[in-house]
């Protein structure tokens, strides 16, 4: 069986998660053009935000590549990518900001962002062994039976990491968007680039929460098959 008719179920997802990466690439490279009145550098802006919050203990440094902004809570360092880093556009203000709302997740002991932490390690074997153990479990036959439940059930793990990331994603970028507007580092209607960037980047969150869900479905369905 190298081909069944669920693996078209995995097409819309696929189409889906595409559509996300082209419209925040899109959205991230319209506002990456527009500089900010107030003309901080990313690098600037979280450095003010963190200060402002009283957070003294958190680095912020350029890392290289684009769109490998993160926030690290082992280090207690803010990585922007050097563009972000450098840049006084709208988008750089934006995502800078998104990072510190981790560093605010990580001081206040905000519990989903833990969770996703301790989820780690599950979802990487998860992720890895779970389609392996399916896989394996349609061609062995008899111990099937074992390896194709075990199989979805580590691959459930991936899908439970993908739905606590949405609230931990959601929430950074709400805290982002508050304090730029209140700390006045954007102003008016440059507020609304900043929102449609992080906006866009969350979908990309909801879409491949989206097409995990829909490989568990299949993979669910594969198993439904071998049992007749
Ligand atoms: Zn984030």
């Amino acid at each position: 069986m190298f081909f069944h008719w669920s693996y078209l179920l995995l097409i819309p997802g696929m189409i889906l998660v595409f559509w996300a990466q082209q419209r925040v690439q899109n959205t991230y490279r319209k506002y990456s053009e527009i500089p900010s009145r107030g003309g901080m550098t990313g690098a600037q802006v979280a450095k003010m935000i963190l200060d402002r919050m009283g957070i003294y203990n958190v680095t912020v440094e350029p890392v290289a590549g684009e769109l490998t902004d993160h926030y690290d809570p082992s280090a207690k360092a803010v990585r922007l990518s050097e563009v972000v880093y450098n840049s006084t556009s709208l988008a750089a203000a934006a995502v800078a900001a998104h990072e510190c709302g981790h560093v605010l997740q990580d001081v206040k002991g905000y519990k989903p962002m833990n969770m996703r932490a301790a989820l780690v390690p599950a979802v990487n074997l998860g992720a890895n062994f779970g389609p392996i153990l399916i896989m394996a479990g349609l061609f062995i036959g008899a111990l099937g039976k074992v390896f194709i439940p075990l199989g979805i059930a580590l691959f459930a793990a991936v899908i439970i990491f993908h739905i606590v990331t949405l609230p931990v994603e959601f929430d950074a970028s709400n805290r982002a968007l508050r304090l730029i507007d209140e700390l006045g580092i954007l102003q008016g209607e440059e507020n609304q680039g900043a929102r449609k960037v992080l906006n866009a980047a969350a979908f990309t969150y909801v879409a491949t929460a989206l097409y995990a869900v829909l490989q568990l479905v299949q993979y669910i369905l594969i198993a439904m098959g071998q049992r007749d």
